[in-house]
């Protein structure tokens, strides 16, 4: 059998479906090795969700086909799905974002040589009935159960690499947590392209997805992954405070804090209703985390609109934001707008990821002299261990100790901060 190499770009629905790949290709007796020069095929699951995305694709294929001239590569994933073309020779073998369950027959049944051979059968209505069994490389699990958005905000190329919306059966929901938890998980994270709409098929929603851990022995936190604001309604949040296991960090994409540009993006809120969800989540969970993903340079965005932006940014007082320069997807209404010069939007950029910096160092800091539940994730070399805590800030210990602390939860207290971690002391 053949030595395999995974690399995955992208959010986390990539790296859940990875994971499916890589339980069937070792499951027809591969090996995984993690060098991409010793191994005989490599399987790269792509995004294509920003132009960065696809230049830093492109190069690595390019690397791989020059470095291991032999492999068999494998490109799969968002990529493919939504541009149809690939550069001739970078690629042996080509599928889109679905029946992930049959890419390791496809490869093995493959001659050796060139050819390449598409399958790229479009997104459906169904939901391809996909499962793990553990999680390469953390102890928290991705679990994915909805794919598909058809919100078409005018940035977004998604749409065209996932197709409708569809969800995990509950039934399939609940056997898959159960056996993450029988193999030792005790987080899980419930993962889709746009998880609010989880559910609307068999008249059930993502709460009821978080609710379902409740009664699974051996899970102890259950987090949703980016959520549509406009879709977190007062009776979801306090829904939500009644699970005892579900962890209150919020990741709400704001993506502009001008109401001109979210109109423009085709966004269904505006910064006074985002504001209110907000005020809803801080008083069910007054310490809730609240993270966000934030474009600058969107076509005709003006001083003024990335002024209303990092105003509007300080007053949600983020934990974390994830700054994006907007680049131009083929194929989407955005792409014909009148664009921001290149240097304006990486100037914007630099000043949002400044502020981001800042806001996130007060958020922290704003903890010290309190005590957390840590739930302990790895050890680093030098002896100190690492974890998260229930709102997902992550703590380093400041004391080195002897013994393992990983799939430990234990209380902290914390005695300093920086813009990235939380240090303390265990109690
Ligand atoms: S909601 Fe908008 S930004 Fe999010 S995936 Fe759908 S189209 Fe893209």
């Amino acid at each position: 059998m053949s030595k395999i190499t995974f690399i995955t770009f992208g959010c986390k629905v990539n790296t859940y479906e990875t994971q499916v790949m890589r339980e069937s290709f070792l499951g027809k007796g591969h090996t995984e090795v993690p060098d991409d020069n010793s191994s005989d095929i490599v399987v790269i699951n792509s995004c294509t969700v920003t132009e960065q995305a696809d230049k830093k694709l492109l190069k690595t294929l390019r690397r791989i086909r020059r470095e291991n001239p032999g492999a068999c590569i494998v490109l799969t994933g968002c990529y493919p799905q939504a541009h149809k073309e690939i550069p001739d020779g970078l690629a042996d073998i080509v599928t889109g974002t679905k029946d992930r369950r049959s890419v390791a027959d496809i490869v093995t049944g493959h001659p050796k040589g060139r050819e390449k051979t598409v399958a790229l059968p479009l997104p459906t209505a169904d939901f391809e009935s996909t499962r793990v069994h553990y999680s390469e490389g953390h102890t928290r699990a991705f679990v994915k159960i909805q794919d598909g958005c058809e919100m078409n905000c005018s940035y977004c190329i998604i749409p065209q690499a996932r197709g409708k919306m569809r969800s995990k059966p509950p039934g399939e929901l609940r056997a898959e947590i159960e056996g993450l938890a029988a193999n030792g998980y005790k987080e899980i994270v419930l993962v889709g392209i746009n998880i609010m709409f989880y559910g609307m098929e068999y008249g059930t929603d993502i709460i009821s997805a978080a609710e379902c851990a409740e009664d699974i022995q051996g899970i102890e936190r259950v987090r949703i992954s980016s959520i549509e604001p406009e879709m977190m309604k007062l009776s979801h949040i306090e829904r939500l405070a009644q699970c005892s296991k579900f962890c209150p960090s919020f990741h709400l994409s704001v993506q502009s804090g001008s109401d001109r540009i979210l109109r423009l993006m085709k966004r269904k809120y505006d910064t006074a209703r985002y504001m209110e969800i907000v005020e809803n989540i801080r008083r069910v969970f007054p310490d809730a985390s609240i993270t966000t993903d934030i474009m600058t340079g969107f076509p005709t965005e003006t001083e003024e609109d990335h002024l209303d932006s990092m105003r509007f940014a300080r007053a949600v007082s983020f934990s974390d934001m994830h700054v994006f320069t907007f680049s131009p997807r083929q194929g989407t209404p955005a792409f014909d707008m009148e664009q921001v010069r290149n240097e304006i939007k990486h100037r914007r950029t630099e000043e949002m990821t400044m502020l981001g910096k800042e806001l996130s160092a007060a958020f922290n800091k704003a903890r010290i002299g309190s005590t957390c539940k840590v739930l302990f994730e790895r050890e680093r070399p030098d002896g100190t261990h690492r974890g998260h805590t229930k709102n997902y800030l992550s703590v380093s210990l400041k004391e080195k100790h002897p013994f393992t602390m990983r799939g430990k939860t234990a209380a902290v207290l914390i005695t300093d901060a920086d813009e990235n971690t939380l240090y303390g002391d265990l109690i």
